[in-house]
Formats: structure tokens, sequence, C-alpha cells
């Protein structure tokens, strides 16, 4: 991470901090590592995008449904999803740091410094051919470019054979082969990679040891496979259909850093969506433009995106890829998009008994069917947005502000209500207001300070629109409505009012360009 990245995640992580947007877990016993609890402005903005997610899911398709199942699961769930034998890590230990990194991660960084080589190459021809830059051409031909990417292809091949394989010792064998150091000591001291089960578990009722073991649910998926038919049935759901849900997640993350990135507790979003077999990858393309159609609409800039594909397919997939998005310490996975096969609902028929299978009339046959899966982090999602809306800002005056430039629809509260002065009967004015908008929108009144001062306080907290109240307002019924990112006003009629914030605050703006 380069220096200045690193400075705005500190700044993001003291920023939410300071102005109710995320807290470190039970801070008064000094935390819980890996562990985030929402404030009173977080918490907000997190069921927002809860809203945007669900509606662009449940509401815009009429074949997609949501459930809300529990997060204890019977545990042969975990058997038959593979999570109790395969959901492992592979970790290693640097010796002298003592600082513990999953090793294919180490390796896939390594890779990724590579390419940036080549992109560094690729933006030095540009420069210099201009217009006459063949892109392909230089790729296909450049013997820099070209040695670089046989380097990557090689090293690609051994770490997916090792994965595959389960061959520890090779991976250890690639990290020492490669020379990679640990990023913070610079020591080459490691220690052999072990598997490690990200699972928590606990036990049911008064039953202890083995028998009444039950897992916190790792991911949100399992809950949808196991009432594929129930939603089918009940629903009278046929195929291509989707089931949609949003809940947490446990996983006993060894390495759990940078912020709500990797939590130990975080917040799913998934959708399963079941196709005939042998559509699975056109549904799979699809999804693939839907999910970042629906990430662009956000507006954080088209050029903080991006798919990674996967090379080392989960045993469950076909095909594979992330959306990755660049946060403050780089490109980095925010949601995941998996072609699943028939994996999940053939292996919950075997460990169950149970046919989870779809009758086709057109083909006059039962299939169990395929399946494509979007996952999306919440907390990440939360995050990407965060630390893309902080700005500083230095104005016209010269003074300085820092703005959280958070989307209207999403931001926390939308209108902050702020009297001239507290007096004059101004205060009324303000709670007429407040009182009108309550219904509608969540709004602040703020009568503490000077003007200033209060719009710098709802810039920090993000609060797209302000509504003051001056002597005019009493003659007239009109207030002046600030815009947060332009600080342009505008005078409005009150009786207008909650029409006009409606209507700049409406999701439906986010979700018009789906
Ligand atoms: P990673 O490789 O970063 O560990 P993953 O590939 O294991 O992620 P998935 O199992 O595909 O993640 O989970 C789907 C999504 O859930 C991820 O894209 C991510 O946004 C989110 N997620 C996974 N683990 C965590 C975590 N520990 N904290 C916060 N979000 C997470």
């Amino acid at each position: 991470m380069s220096q200045s990245e690193d400075n705005l995640l500190k700044k993001v992580i003291a920023h939410a901090k300071e102005y109710g947007y995320v807290f470190p877990s039970s801070e008064i016993y000094d935390g819980l590592s890996a562990t985030y609890d929402y404030g009173q402005y977080g918490v907000e903005l997190k069921n927002h995008l809860k809203q945007y997610w669900w509606q662009a899911m449940v509401r815009m398709n009429e074949n997609i449904v949501g459930i809300d199942a529990a997060i204890f699961m019977h545990p042969t769930t975990w058997k038959a999803s593979g999570h109790v034998d395969a959901f492992n890590d592979p970790l290693i230990d640097n010796k002298d740091s003592k600082k513990r990194y999953r090793a294919d991660q180490l390796i896939e960084e390594y890779v990724s410094k590579i390419e940036n080589k080549i992109a560094k190459e690729e933006g030095k021809a540009a420069k210099r051919f201009g217009d006459a830059f063949d892109l392909d051409q230089f790729r296909g031909t450049n013997p820099r470019v070209l040695q670089y990417q046989s380097q990557i292809d090689s090293i690609n091949q051994k770490l997916k054979e090792s994965i595959e394989q389960g061959a520890l010792q090779d991976l250890k064998a690639l990290i020492e082969e490669l020379g990679i150091a640990d990023p913070v000591s610079g020591s080459r001291n490691w220690t052999d990679v072990r598997q490690f089960n990200l699972m928590f578990s606990t036990e049911l009722g008064s039953v202890a040891g083995e028998s009444g073991k039950i897992y916190l649910r790792p991911e949100t998926a399992q809950g949808i496979f196991v009432n594929f038919l129930n939603v089918q049935k009940t629903g009278r759901m046929r195929i291509p259909f989707g089931i949609a849900q949003i809940g947490k997640a446990f996983r006993n993350e060894i390495i759990a850093r940078q912020f709500i990135f990797r939590m130990r507790e975080f917040e799913q979003m998934e959708m399963q969506f079941f196709v005939k077999p042998g559509e699975e990858l056109d549904w799979y393309q699809e999804w693939k433009e839907k999910r970042m159609k629906w990430h662009q609409a956000l507006g954080l800039g088209s050029e903080n995106y991006r798919f990674h594909d996967h090379l080392n397919l989960a045993h469950y997939a076909n095909a594979a890829c992330d959306i990755e998005f660049k946060f403050p310490m780089g490109f980095k996975e925010l949601e995941g998009i998996h072609s699943r096969t028939d994996f999940d609902l053939k292996a919950h028929e075997q460990h169950s008994g149970k046919k989870l299978q779809f009758f086709d009339p057109s083909e006059d046959k039962s299939y169990v069917p395929y399946v494509i899966e979007t996952s999306i982090g919440l907390d990440r999602l939360f995050l990407a947005l965060l630390s893309k809306s902080y700005t500083e800002e230095t104005l016209e005056d010269g003074s300085e502000r820092t703005v959280l430039k958070i989307p209207a629809p999403l931001a926390p509260v939308k209108a902050a209500i702020l009297p001239l002065v507290n007096k004059d009967g101004l205060p009324e004015k303000a709670r007429q207001v407040f009182d009108q908008l309550k219904y509608h929108l969540l709004c602040q009144i703020d009568f503490k300070d000077a003007i200033g001062r209060r719009y710098r306080r709802q810039d920090a907290i993000g609060t797209p629109f302000g509504i003051t109240i001056d002597h005019q307002t009493l003659e007239d019924d009109t207030v002046t409505l600030r815009d947060r990112d332009s600080m342009v006003q505008e005078r409005v009629q009150i009786t207008q009012l909650t029409s006009v914030l409606l209507e700049k605050c409406s999701l439906q703006q986010l979700l018009k360009q789906l």
C-alpha cells in the first residue's frame, strides 16, 4: 500500500468513528479484533444499501423472490456443502515477524506486481506511439511484456495445480522459489503451509460433544439451497428463477485486517439463480453484466471496478469471477459471481435422501437445476462507498471542509433543517418543516452554533440537503435548499419541499439506470 492509500484508509476509519458510522466492537473493553459495530449513521447507510440490492433483485425481477433463513442449520448441511471437509485456507507464518498470511494470496500479490509492470510498459508505449499505438500488437510482440506474461502464466499454472491437488508443500516451494518476502518485515523465513478450517462451531442445547456440534453459517447460500423446493412449490416458480437473501455470515478469518473489509462476523447479500442444465454459462455472462451495471449505477467511477476471472475454480464451480473494486488498499474482491453447477442441490439430495428437482413441463422430465450465484459482502460495499465518498476540499474562500459525497438516495440523513437564528419564531417554523418531512425522510434539526459550522457538521455526515429557515420564511413560506456537493442554494416553497426532496432522494434515481 502506498503512503497516500494507507493515509486514506486511516482517515476513513477515523472519520467513520468520529461521525457515528462504524465503532470498534465492545470498545470500552479495548475492542474485539475484526469485529465492528455500526453506529447511528452507519446503520442507516447499511439499510439503504440493502434496499438498493433487494429492490434491484426482488422488486425488479418478477422471477426472483427473497427469503430469510436461520443462521443455525442442521449440521449435515455443512457436510453436504463441503465446508466441514474443504472450507480451509492454506496458511503460512513468517517465523521472524510472527505474521500469518494466506499462502495463495502471497503468490497472487506477487503476480499482480508483475501485472503492474506490464501496465507500466503499456503506458509508456502508448505515450511514445500516440494515436498509432495498437495495444494488442504491443502485447503480442514486445519482448519484455511477453517475458512477464510467460512468467505470470507459469506461476498461475503452478498455483492452480498445487491448490487443486492440495499439495501444501508445493505452495511453500513456490513461495520460496519466487523469493517472496514478508511484506511487513522483508524476511523470507517461512513455516510450512497448513490448512485451517474457517467455521465457528458451538453446541446445540444441552447436547455436548460431536453429536451436538452446530456451526454458525459461513455463507448464506446454503439456507437458499435447502429451501429450494419450499420456495419453488409455494411460489409456483418456474425455471429460470432466483432466490435472494441478506444475512449475517461468520468466518474465523485468521488474517483479519483492513477494517470492515475482512471481518469475522459480516453480512452477505446473495442470490442463487436456478437454470436449466446447459444454459448456465449464458446466464453466468448475463449476471456478470447485470451485477457490474448495478455497481456502476452508484456513480463511484467505472474505472474503479474490474472483473477478475478465477483460474483456480472452487470444487463446485465451472466458471467464476470476482468484481473487484479499487479500495484504498488497491483492487480487491467486492463480489463473487459463480456458476455452481448442480453441486449443492445434488449434494443435499444425497445427504438428505430427498429429491431436489424441478419438473420441466416443456421437456416432460425432472432435473436438478444448475445454479448461478451472485454474492456480495455488504460491509465491503459499505467500505467502497465510504472511501470513495470521503472528500477533502478547499473552498473558494480558502477554508477547508471534509464532505462525504454519498449519493442522496443512500445518505443516512436526507436533510438538515437549520433555523438561521435560535429566536424570532424560526425554531418553531423549523419544527413545522420537520413535522411535514418526518413521515417521508430522515431529517435532523440543528439549532446549535453558527450556520457555517452546522453546514460543516452535516457535510461531514454526508447529509445531501440543508434547509435554512430565515426571516423571509416567516413572510413568504419559502426556505433555502442547499446542495451538499455544489453548495448552490435555491429558494423553495415549503409546500413543494416534500416532493422536491422525495424525488432527489428516491432509490429510483439509481434503479432507473439498471
Ligand atoms: P476472500 O477471498 O476475500 O476471502 P471469498 O472469495 O472467500 O473472499 P466468498 O466466499 O466468495 O468470499 O464470499 C462472497 C462475498 O462475501 C465476498 O465477495 C466478500 O464481499 C464477502 N466476504 C467474504 N468474507 C468476508 C469477510 N471476512 N468480511 C467481510 N466480507 C466478506
